[in-house]
């Protein structure tokens, strides 16, 4: 490496993504949260009526407002409490960028996402995972621990991944509450929420001008290449990152027509979304016939401990992609006995479910 390169750039480690097979036509992709179904057919019609030798010439709207607007309307908020970001993950990283100095502490419930620490490293900020227990509560001292690192910054996710724990809406309220800088909600699968828990986060944010909440397109609207996020917050927290850090065109306009589309059918995600908690019933059910537990999910992948006197977990995620079905393997204490699947088509469903039953007979 260059002497050239930052020394905390130098020193850290790069996210490490699942796997991306290059070849995917035959195989059962459950190692990634990708939405199984396609994206509502308004979102491929608006692909397929594009005026694309127009639209790419020149630079797209630089506020996404339509998108923005859309958004606002959606989730019951005003313009100004929302930027539109490249993928949630730019989200994450402009919430760095834009309130964290570097050497100032960074907070995060571990295991969550790892890509938190990964962005609190290239900021050069002091990492503090607070450490999750078996049963996947927040931690107890969740709140506590980040008074007492004065943290700028924490991280929460609901649902919890690679739990699929969820949290309710009092549990966030009272952490903002005491919260010494921003807490940051990462809702990437929140559409996948049971409706009659009535989680609403926007509320939120009428209470707490700390709270940024984060959604993304990628999972609940089947557009994970699209490339398509949103941060909600308090006007003065929003507007910083939309007239300051964000990149000036950081959505193309093909992005922002795309999104119009999949915001505007909410009537097929609803219908999509619903389909995937049935699936994820049926898959946890099945599982659990298997001998393999997991903790209830409201999002759209399960995470099953597997009985090591069989089989253990490596071994069955090797097994399994031997026969071409990915699903996601963590090397780290509290998950190292367990799997993480994303919940699939039934078909995809009952694939895995047949060969984890070759595999363990
Ligand atoms: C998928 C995901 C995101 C954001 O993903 P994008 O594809 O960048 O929108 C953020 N947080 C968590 C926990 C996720 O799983």
């Amino acid at each position: 490496m260059s002497k050239l390169v930052r020394k905390n750039i130098a020193s850290m480690e790069g996210y490490s993504w699942g796997e991306q097979p290059k070849n995917n036509t035959n195989l059962i992709k459950l190692n990634t949260n990708e939405n199984p179904y396609p994206p509502s057919p308004l979102v491929i019609q608006a692909l397929q009526t594009l005026h694309a030798d127009e639209l790419i010439r020149t630079y797209p709207d630089p506020l996404a407002d339509e998108l923005r607007a859309e958004v606002a309307k959606l989730n019951q908020v005003t313009d100004k409490n929302i930027v539109i970001t490249n993928g949630g993950d730019e989200g994450l990283r402009l919430s760095l960028t834009t309130f964290v100095d570097p050497g100032e502490n960074v907070c995060f419930a571990d295991p969550s996402y790892s890509l938190y620490p990964v962005l609190a490293a290239i900021q050069d900020a002091s990492i503090k995972p607070i450490a999750y227990s078996e049963g996947w509560e927040i931690p107890e001292a969740f709140s506590k621990e980040i008074n007492s690192h004065n943290a700028k910054m924490s991280y929460l996710v609901n649902p919890h991944a690679p739990s699929g724990n969820f949290y309710s809406l009092d549990t966030l309220d009272k952490i903002a509450q005491s919260a010494p800088g921003i807490l940051l909600i990462d809702e990437a699968y929140a559409d996948f929420i049971d409706p009659s828990l009535n989680y609403r986060s926007a509320d939120l944010l009428k209470k707490h001008d700390n709270v940024l909440i984060l959604r993304t397109f990628s999972k609940g609207y089947s557009l994970a290449d699209l490339r398509l996020g949103y941060l909600m917050g308090s006007e003065a927290l929003i507007s910083p990152i939309t007239s300051k850090t964000r990149d000036s065109y950081n959505i193309g306009s093909i992005q922002q027509k795309l999104g119009v589309a999949a915001i505007s059918d909410q009537e097929y995600s609803r219908k999509i979304w619903n389909q995937i908690r049935e699936n994820r019933t049926y898959l946890r059910k099945s599982l659990t016939a298997l001998g393999l537990n997991s903790h209830p999910s409201q999002s759209n992948f399960i995470l099953a401990e597997i009985d090591s006197q069989k089989v253990d977990a490596h071994s069955l995620y090797l097994s399994l992609k031997e026969e071409q079905i990915f699903v996601r393997y963590f090397q780290n204490e509290l998950l190292k006995n367990k799997l993480r699947i994303t919940v699939g088509t039934e078909e995809q469903n009952e694939s895995l479910i047949k060969a984890i039953e070759r595999i363990t007979q």
